[in-house]
């Protein structure tokens, strides 16, 4: 299965992806974390990259495009990935188009006033890239990674500013993406707004697992 994630930042995607990981035993790709990884490298992609993060602002679509073609040419993905936070404009869901089959784009359906709520409490590894809330999703140890021990950190792009200008930068360029999936038979559309588990349940159902 080739599934692509959709929804505004902070709808839940990561979170749903590392229960889909393990349910459907395929790799689940995020731009966002390769992008973040880029930058504590001080790589060159990450230092393009950076100052439009900050600013809540969109990556330019080649640079994007052209990690994601690379990322899922390996192996790994050979029999299906998951999607989360790629494509974000039609350019990048038509450059998508020509190197892979998608079987569906399920959008996640939360509204800003419940994303502003979820954002201020959001942790992240930058190591491992797994994601946290203080209070719906807390680590077993506090400010520590369950996964691989490294210190949790808030992204510098969640501070209420950038989160709202990034939500509408979603609304701008990513969210016409629900029209163009729906337009191939492909967009299946959940409440995302329910609690972690619930969620789980409702991407289960909509996918047929
Ligand atoms: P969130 O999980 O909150 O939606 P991401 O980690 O997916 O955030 O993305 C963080 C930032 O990385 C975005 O605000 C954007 O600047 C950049 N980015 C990630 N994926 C893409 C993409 N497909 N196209 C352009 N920019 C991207
Ligand atoms: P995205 O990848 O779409 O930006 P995340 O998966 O990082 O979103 O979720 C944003 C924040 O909200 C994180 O702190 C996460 O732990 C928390 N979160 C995710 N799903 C839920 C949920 N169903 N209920 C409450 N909090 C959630
Ligand atoms: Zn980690």
């Amino acid at each position: 299965m080739k599934l692509i994630l959709l929804g505004a930042p902070g709808a839940g995607k990561g979170t749903l992806a590392s229960y889909l990981i393990e349910k459907m035993g395929i790799p689940s790709i995020s731009t966002g974390n390769i992008l973040r990884e880029a930058i504590k490298n001080n790589t060159p992609l990450g230092q393009k990259a950076k100052g439009f993060m900050d600013a809540g602002q969109l990556v330019p679509d080649d640079l994007v495009i052209n990690l994601l073609e690379e990322r899922i040419a390996q192996r790994d993905c050979k029999s299906g990935f998951i999607l989360d936070g790629f494509p974000r404009t039609i350019p990048q869901a038509e450059a998508l188009d020509k190197i892979a089959d998608i079987d569906c784009a399920l959008s996640l359906e939360v509204p800003y006033e419940v994303i502003a709520k979820r954002m201020t409490g959001r942790r992240v590894c930058l190591r491992c890239g797994a994601t946290y809330h203080i209070e719906a999703n807390p680590p077993r140890v506090e400010g520590v990674c369950d996964i691989c021990g490294d210190k949790l950190v808030i992204r510098s792009d969640d501070q209420p500013d950038v989160v709202k200008r990034r939500h509408e930068t979603y609304h701008e360029q990513t969210e016409p993406l629900k029209g163009y999936y729906e337009a191939q038979g492909k967009l299946k559309s959940i409440d995302g707004t329910q609690g972690i588990r619930e969620t789980e349940k409702l991407a289960v159902a909509a996918l047929g697992l």
